[in-house]
């Protein structure tokens, strides 16, 4: 924490009689790359809104470096927002939509032009000045909008679904780039995403928001390895859940029915600690054998029937049908040697117990 984190504090937006964001309280480092993920509807843009003072809160605070910003009018926070739309203005040149702001505030000729330039180069479009937006590819338009709401060095810059427009290569491409940016210029950023690839790819931290609260926040291989809730475990990528029983507590371990499995899981992995629940494996975690005469030892398994395969080119994904009637979703990486086992085969899943996660059912 540092005196110019960005905080919201016990903040509830309601719209007629419906909550959007519900009690929400956050803090979001200086200097980091924060992305607020969630499912359409759940508050993102609602709080992102809020922050950049287009809406008002119906209780609680936002404050900035300690001071409190929360009824400041948009123009007077040290706040940017870049938007899906990159709302250029068409009529101007790149140099001139990028100039904007500095004109504004009365910057200088040489000084705007000095520090276009600069943002120009950042966003790897040096020499872009003269054209018109119309004459620039949606990657190339989405980097001018940057290039603007970096020229006035905001000390937060909020991006509400900037990439949504671009298609998956572009926009895979751009989340580097993005990534390389946040780093050169260690402003602030807040991005939001429905996109969890696209939000742990980029953030430091991710707080995944659900019904206008925050589910779970945390670094992004923290949660994809530890999610708090079977929403998240299937919200971050996907996840096998299987039902299970706690049985007990031995050496700091918290043992564990699952299926004629006993395992003994370290309690750091475990969110509940009695009662049923639920065993999570992530996909490339498990891996196929023949039977349960071929696990390995020390390895929890459970024999099922392949349902289907699809080879996705990186891996094949098996369709497992498991005893207690669902499926489990097993990634075998593509080595180029073995032949995949067909529908109708029956297998063993095996995986190493440490790769599990308990949450509650
Ligand atoms: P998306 O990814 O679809 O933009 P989101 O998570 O950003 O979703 P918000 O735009 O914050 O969600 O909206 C949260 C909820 O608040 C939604 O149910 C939405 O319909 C509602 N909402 C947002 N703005 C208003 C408004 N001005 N008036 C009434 N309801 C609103």
């Amino acid at each position: 924490m540092s005196d110019q984190d960005l905080r919201i504090e016990n903040v509830t937006k309601t719209f007629g009689g419906f909550t959007a964001v519900d009690d929400l309280t956050l803090t979001i480092p200086d200097g980091s790359f924060f992305a607020l993920l969630g499912a359409s509807g759940c508050g993102k843009t609602t709080t992102l809104r809020m922050v950049a003072g287009l809406e008002e809160p119906t209780a609680g605070r936002i404050t900035l470096g300690g001071t409190d910003i929360t009824r400041t009018r948009p123009y007077k926070r040290p706040v940017n927002t870049v938007f899906q739309s990159y709302a250029l203005f068409p009529h101007l040149s790149v140099a001139d939509n990028v100039a904007f702001g500095l004109r504004r505030k009365g910057v200088g000729r040489k000084d705007a032009d000095r520090k276009v330039a600069e943002m120009l180069d950042l966003v790897q479009l040096g020499g872009y000045g003269p054209r018109r937006p119309a004459q620039l590819s949606g990657g190339q338009q989405q980097r001018v909008a940057l290039a603007r709401a970096l020229v006035n060095s905001p000390e937060v810059l909020l991006l509400d679904e900037p990439l949504g427009a671009l298609d998956l290569k572009l926009r895979r491409q751009m989340q580097i780039e993005l990534k390389r940016i946040q780093t050169e210029v260690g402003i602030t950023f807040v991005h939001v995403t429905h996109d969890q690839e696209e939000a742990m790819t980029m953030a430091d931290t991710v707080a995944v928001m659900q019904a206008g609260r925050i589910e779970q926040l945390g670094a992004p291989a923290e949660m994809y390895e530890f999610p708090a809730s079977a929403f998240v475990a299937n919200f971050l990528g996907q996840s096998n859940l299987i039902p299970a029983e706690v049985t007990g507590h031995a050496d700091g371990d918290v043992t564990v029915d699952a299926h004629g499995n006993r395992l003994a899981l370290p309690a750091a992995r475990c969110r509940v600690t009695s009662g049923s629940a639920l065993l999570g494996v992530r996909p490339e975690k498990l891996h196929l054998c023949d039977g349960l005469d071929a696990v390995p030892s020390g390895h929890a398994a459970v024999r099922g029937v392949i349902t289907d395969t699809s080879f996705t080119g990186v891996s094949t994904q098996y369709l497992v049908r498991a005893p207690w009637g669902s499926e489990l979703t097993v990634f075998v990486p593509n080595s180029g040697l073995a032949s995949p086992a067909a529908p109708g085969a029956e297998v063993a899943v095996h995986w190493l117990p440490a790769h599990s996660f308990l949450v509650g059912s």
